[in-house]
């Protein structure tokens, strides 16, 4: 049976660029190669040897419901029942934005796109058409998608104008990004002040995701709202990730931030191609056909995407799982940190709702530059012990653990007492 799974990643490392269609999932942070998933259920993914494994990733974040949940499938099957895409407005469209704007506090009127990226290139975009700026600030070990003003990240101190992240960014766009470390308001204080004449708005994830998760600090983001208004540079919360999953309302519902644009995606496309750009109608009216600033998709506000958000966002509603996910996933953190204190491994566990991570360190992780300094060998041998005890984890040091609504305590006393083993072991 390996032999099958070796010969799919033969193949797909033919004929696709590293065998993947998004880098994250070739295991190069843990060796090996990657499994090759037939199905999923809940918790549960089974892969094409037939082996089972709870589920950590849940599709990096769109999953709060677990996988395949039944108002889920029978919403987008009806849905393609009816024809899979008609470029012209749907009714689902208009009932999903109603749902939207009446959840996530700030956002008045919202705008749907087909991903993460295209929400915050949208908004980026938005923000400088509205203010005349150019500039943007974003905090480094913080992902926005992979468009080109976005992946850029600072060298070491404060304020330094951006050196592109990949080939292909024009160095001209990322100067136009000032990177700064994440939670360090004097830090930012002083870059604003520095460019607050060229500053069109300041993008940052209300909760840090995507360098592992990385909590803000007490007064963060309020600081960061307090400068935005003080310089009429605009506030754009990146809640991809954090929408509908830290609270209904997301991390501006949790912390009560009031943001000017907000960009949603993941949980909001119930596992379908999905992303969304909100905010006050003022600026959003600035999108064309409205406004100046342009902004198009063939596939946008696609009606099978759109019903699988409206069922995940009426289950979510109705059923409000925020405080057992949050309880859940505490057990599990809380397990963690049992286990590596009696094992003398450093750790920070860090949690925000049904959403944490293990650092290898003795630091309390803050930002980036501390998640570079945590043992990333030691979450590989990790990542390749509790994958062999079916426990699939992020295949990266610098991801986050996602729990769903079909994690149970007995999944979680399963995942301890694996870890407890390969913990051991590394
Ligand atoms: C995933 C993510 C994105 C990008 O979304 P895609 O749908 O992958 O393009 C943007 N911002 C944040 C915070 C994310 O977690």
């Amino acid at each position: 049976m390996t032999k099958w799974r070796s010969d799919l990643w033969e193949k797909a490392s033919a004929y696709i660029p590293g065998g993947v269609n998004s880098p994250v999932r070739a295991f190069r942070k843990v060796g090996g190669t990657p499994i090759f998933i037939d199905h999923a259920r809940g918790c549960y993914l089974y892969d094409c040897d037939g082996k089972e494994y709870i589920d950590y990733v849940m599709s990096w974040g769109p999953l709060i419901l677990g996988h395949a949940h039944p108002r889920v499938i029978s919403a987008v099957k009806k849905a393609c029942e009816k024809g899979t895409s008609f470029g012209a407005p749907t009714e689902g469209e208009a009932v999903f934005a109603e749902m939207i704007v009446k959840a996530v506090p700030s956002i008045e009127k919202v705008r749907l796109v087909s991903s993460g990226t295209e929400a915050t290139m949208t908004a980026i975009r938005l923000a400088r058409g509205f203010t005349g700026k150019d500039d943007i600030i974003k905090f480094e070990g913080c992902y926005h998608g992979h468009s080109d003003s976005l992946l850029v990240k600072a060298g070491s101190g404060a304020a330094t104008f951006g050196m592109p992240d990949s080939l292909g960014v024009p160095a001209d766009f990322a100067r136009h990004t000032v990177t700064l470390p994440y939670n360090d308001v004097e830090g930012f204080a002083r870059a604003v002040e520095e460019n607050q004449d060229t500053l069109a708005c300041v993008i940052v994830e209300p909760v840090a995701a995507n360098m592992g998760v990385v909590p803000p600090t007490e007064g963060f983001l309020g600081a960061l709202r307090d400068y935005c208004s003080r310089h009429d540079i605009l506030l754009v919360l990146d809640e991809v990730i954090t929408a509908f999953r830290v609270a209904y309302g997301g991390a501006q519902d949790l912390y009560g931030i009031t943001p000017d644009l907000t960009t949603l995606g993941k949980i909001i496309g119930g596992g379908m191609p999905i992303g969304a750009v909100g905010g006050k109608a003022i600026i959003m009216d600035e999108l064309a056909p409205d406004g100046g600033v342009y902004q198009a998709g063939t596939l946008s506000g696609n009606p099978v995407a759109v019903a699988a958000g409206i069922a995940t966002l009426k289950v979510l509603s109705e059923e409000s799982p925020y405080e057992g996910l949050n309880r859940l996933t505490c057990m599990f953190a809380d397990g963690l940190r049992a286990i590596t204190e009696k094992l003398s491994i450093p750790s920070c566990v860090t949690q925000v709702g049904s959403m944490m991570s293990l650092f290898f360190t003795d630091e309390t992780v803050r930002d980036f530059h501390a998640v570079l300094r945590a043992d990333a060998a030691k979450y590989r041998s990790y990542f390749r012990g509790m994958l062999n005890k079916g426990i699939y984890l992020a295949p990266s040091p610098y991801e986050a653990t996602f729990l769903s609504t079909a994690h149970t305590e007995q999944d979680i006393e399963r995942t301890l007492e694996a870890a407890r083993e390969s913990l051991r072991e590394i």
